[in-house]
């Protein structure tokens, strides 16, 4: 892991893990440029923060927050990972994940030592679609994050982004069909786009409206507006 792993912490939110008091560690860099992605300053951006730091900032939260949110960018870039959720889960706080599934073979090893107890996982977009959105090609790896959840029966949930533009309701509608066969039975989140001045690429605001209407029911969808 770089030495300051961390661009910025969170101090309290009561909205990021169900249920749950806790902090976030948000992680710089990352592997995807998601063309809606408002952490411009965190995905390119260097960290300011050690592990030592932050577990640190914890000591002071004992007995106060119940749970770490490792946020971002993407976490799940940094190797020893596992190393800082061992130190975390000894101070007794439970550890949220949010990912963008690149990292399967990572995401296995927490999940098997326990060292993760809910997952959010981002659906970008329909495979075709992929590389447009985030700038990466490795859907398939992702996919392989999402089957080892689903086999696991791992509490973890789907969420995707939408701007109006990008993604239209029939790919949505896509990404049921194909989480739905896979057999994912959970909730799916879906998140409106939001328009800040720290977007990442040149993404205006949308001109089409999203045909909420035409959603599929094949899974209980959720907007988180
Ligand atoms: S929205 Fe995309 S680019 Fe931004 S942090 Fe998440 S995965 Fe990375």
């Amino acid at each position: 892991m770089s030495l300051k792993p961390i661009y910025d912490i969170t101090a309290f939110t009561a909205l990021d893990y169900p249920d749950h008091l806790a902090t976030i560690f948000w992680f710089a860099k990352c592997n995807m440029r998601c063309q809606y992605c408002y952490n411009k300053d965190i995905v390119l951006g260097d960290g300011e923060i050690t592990q030592e730091q932050a577990l640190e900032f914890l000591d002071s939260r004992a007995g106060l927050l119940e749970a770490v949110v490792l946020s971002g960018g993407e976490a799940t870039l940094y190797d020893d990972l596992l190393e800082f959720c061992i130190k975390i889960k000894e101070k007794n706080f439970k550890i949220k994940l949010d990912t963008n599934g690149l990292n399967p073979l990572l995401v296995q090893l927490l999940v098997e030592n326990n060292l993760v107890d809910y997952i959010a996982l981002d659906y970008k977009a329909p495979k075709e679609k992929f590389l447009t959105i985030t700038k990466n090609k490795h859907f398939d790896d992702f996919a392989k994050t999402l089957n080892f959840l689903i086999a696991k029966d791992f509490p973890f949930e789907v969420r995707t982004t939408v701007h109006n533009d990008l993604l239209r309701v029939e790919e949505i509608n896509r990404i049921i069909d194909d989480l739905y066969k896979r057999g994912y039975r959970g909730e799916y989140y879906l998140q409106s786009f939001l328009f800040t001045d720290t977007i990442l690429s040149k993404l205006k605001e949308e001109k089409i409206t999203f045909e909420r209407e035409k959603l599929s029911d094949k899974l209980r969808v959720v907007w988180r507006e």
